[in-house]
This record gives structure tokens, sequence and C-alpha cells, in this order.
């Protein structure tokens, strides 16, 4: 049986352990983390290339519960003033619509990402930090940790973000540029209290607030279809009260402020707001605060392929802008349907993984311009 070694428990290295797996590989995922819980946005969007992915990744039934413990469905998407006049609304979605494979679906992140690495046993190595490989006569790879250990396998793929030390290794000159903007993003919850001051387009889709001078803030509420702890999954979700997830650009480096001081950044500058976005700021859950700096990968130029590769962020990070995920996950079912496919026909896996990076080059780095295109 081939072996796959997967930097990353994220979104997109958990989603191709289930697709290998399928496919009829052994898999062993290394996370640097100790736990689930890095916060990095809390509702997100995910488009219907990320929910076919899942879909096809996934044994159904947790394919079934990411959807059961998905948000309520929206029906649009609606741009604000920061007086909450509406600038625009686009209706994009029928709420009352079954949720199908080739739907969008909003998720907690946490929640996600613990039904991804359900099942996946002690092929998860949580707080195994990936520092360098090899690549061994052959054509296979051996992959080196933190503290020393190191793992031999057939194929070893990047899904480690942004920063990923995979990419920095196999293209050198693959470039990731920061845009000069932080997102700090904090969670409300959605108590009685917070859903009378909440602006109705936020928990009926996506809301924005702009205003002239450049100010920006997503606004979004995540109300759980079902509560996740009554669906005899027989995983336990540490936190399933609903939300609001508000994201504010702030245009200097806030990397030093604790999540207080980050409060009180935001706050101060959306004093000329209405107070009901204040309020909702005001209320969020300090813990949940955090800052992280906008970043985007230049297009990359295709190279030899081998027995290493890449998926998700680890090679197309984007601007937030609803995509990312969705493309991350379509890395995960593009390259576990092709090395399966070269796995039954008793084919090269080399060819499967460049007949992948062909194709995730061109859709992966599409995703990245249309990223940065005005969507307001
Ligand atoms: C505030 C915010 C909001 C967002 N909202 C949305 C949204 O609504 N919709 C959407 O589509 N996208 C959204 N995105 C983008 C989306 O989060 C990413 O595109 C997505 O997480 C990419 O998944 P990934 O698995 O490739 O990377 P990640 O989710 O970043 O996972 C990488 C993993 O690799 C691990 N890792 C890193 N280095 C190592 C190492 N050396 N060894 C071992 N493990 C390592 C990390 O700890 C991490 O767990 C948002 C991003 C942010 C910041």
């Amino acid at each position: 049986m081939p072996r796959a070694i997967i930097v990353g428990g994220g979104l997109a290295g958990p989603c191709l352990a289930h697709g290998l797996r399928r496919a009829g590989f052994e898999v062993a995922l290394h996370e640097r983390d100790d736990g689930l819980a890095r916060a990095q946005g809390y509702r997100i969007r995910i488009g219907p290339e990320g929910t076919r992915a899942l879909y096809e990744c996934l044994p159904p039934h947790l394919y079934s519960l990411a959807v059961d413990t998905a948000g309520v469905p929206g029906s649009g998407v609606t741009v604000l003033t920061g007086s909450l006049g509406v600038i625009k609304r686009v209706v994009v979605n029928d709420p009352a619509a079954p949720t199908t494979p080739d739907s969008g679906i909003s998720v907690d992140r946490l929640t996600l990402r613990q039904i991804l690495l359900a099942e996946l046993g002690d092929a998860v190595r949580f707080g195994s930090e990936f520092t360098r490989f090899d690549v061994l006569s052959g054509g296979r790879v051996r992959a080196h940790f933190d503290g020393g250990a190191s793992e031999e396998a057939d194929l070893l793929v990047g899904g480690d973000g942004p920063s990923s030390r995979v990419r920095r290794q196999l293209l050198p000159d693959a470039r990731v540029v920061t845009t000069g903007t932080w997102a700090v993003f904090g969670r409300t919850p959605l108590t009685p209290e917070v859903a009378e001051i909440t602006p109705a387009a936020a928990l009926d889709g996506f809301s924005t607030v702009i205003s002239p001078d450049g100010r920006f803030m997503p606004l979004a509420g995540h109300r759980y279809r079902k509560d996740p702890n009554s669906l005899a999954s027989g995983l336990s979700f540490p936190d399933t009260r609903d939300y609001l997830m508000w994201v504010f650009g702030v245009n200097d480096d806030v990397s030093r402020l604790d999540p207080a001081a980050l409060l009180d950044t935001v706050e101060g500058r959306i004093a000329d707001w209405h107070p009901d976005l204040r309020g909702i700021v005001r209320r969020s859950d300090p813990d949940t605060v955090r800052a992280v700096p906008m970043r985007t990968a230049e297009p990359v130029a295709p190279w030899p392929s081998g027995p290493v590769t890449l998926i998700g962020d680890a090679i197309h990070c984007m601007i937030p802008a609803g995509i990312g995920a969705a493309v991350a996950l379509r890395d995960a079912a593009l390259l576990s349907a092709e090395l399966g496919a070269a796995l039954r026909a008793g084919a090269p896996l080399v060819n499967a993984v460049a007949r992948y990076e062909r194709e995730m080059l061109t859709y992966g780095f599409e995703a990245v311009a249309a990223s940065q295109r005005p969507r307001f």
C-alpha cells in the first residue's frame, strides 16, 4: 500500500487524508499545534466546489455531519453604511432549498475541523512540526520533524498554510507578499441582547459595512442548523453557541496588541459608526479576538513534478474573500482523485501529481486574482 505524509491539519490536509485513505493510501498527518484551538476566523463560507470536495473525500456519515452542523442558510450579501443604511443587496441563495453537494454552506471552522479529523485515529500526530524533507533515490521522500523524528513515504503533501515550510524548500522562489492590511476578528455570542442590535442582513447571509474612507467590517451570524452535540455522532463539540463573527481591516501592524487592545483599536476606529456596531464589538468574547496579516501568493510557474506537492494556502494563499477554503478543499479532492486513478491503473504516482499540479495552478491562481478584485 503506498504511503503519504501530509503536513498540516487545517482544512485541506484532513480532507486529503480522508480522500487518500478512500483511494487506497496509508496516511500520516502531522499538525504542529497540540490541538484544535488555533483561531483563524470562526464562521467560514465554503463555496459549492468545497462542499463537493467534502462529499467526494469524506465517508458519507462525516459529510452528512458537516452539512447538519453548518449554519442556517441565509439569502444574500448586503453592503451597509456605517450608519446601517443598505447600499446594495444581492440575493444569492434560496434559504429553503435543500443542501446538495453543489450548494455553498457556511460552517464553524473549529466544528468542521473536528469533523474532518474524526476517525483518522492515530494517523494524526498533533504537536509534530515538519522541518524539512529529502528526496531519496528511487523517488521516495523522507520528512523530518522537530525533535529529530523522521518518516519515509511515497508522497509528501504540504498543506501547511501560507507560511508553508514545504513550499519554502520545494519552491524557494515562490513569493507570498503581505498587503499591509491586518484583519482583526472576533466572535460575539448571539445572546438575545446581541440579536436585538444585530442588523437583520447579518443574520440572513453575509453583510459588510463599508465607509468611503476605505474602512470595512464584514459581519455575519452563525446559527447552527442543529446543535452538533445533539446528533449522536460520538463527538463532543466544546462550544456550540450561536455567534456573530466580525472582521475589521486595519492598515497598521497590530501584531503586538493583546485582545483587549485590539478591541479598543477597533472600537476607536468605528467610533463614528452606528452605536449597535460598537455594541456588537464591545460584547465580543475577548479570548476570541485575534489579528492576522493579509497575505497573497504571487503566481507560480509550473515546476518538475516529483514526490512532494502542495495543497491549499501553502501554494495559493489569498486575502480573505470567501474563496480560499473551497479552493483548498478542491485541491484535496482533485489530488485524491488523480492518485486514486493512478493507483487503480498501476500508473506512476508522479504522473498523477503532475496532472493535479497543472490543473490546480490554473484554478488556484485564478482564485487568487479573483480575491483581489473589488467585490462591492
Ligand atoms: C479571518 C479569515 C477569514 C476567512 N474566511 C474565509 C471564508 O469565509 N471562506 C473561505 O473560503 N476562506 C476563508 N478564509 C481563508 C481560509 O481560512 C483558508 O483558505 C483555509 O484555511 C486554507 O486551508 P489550508 O488547510 O490550506 O490551510 P490552514 O487552514 O492555514 O491550515 C494549515 C495547517 O498547517 C499547520 N502547520 C503549519 N506549519 C506546519 C508545520 N511546519 N508542521 C506541521 N503543521 C504545520 C497549521 O498549524 C495549520 O493547522 C479566511 C481566512 C481568514 C484569515
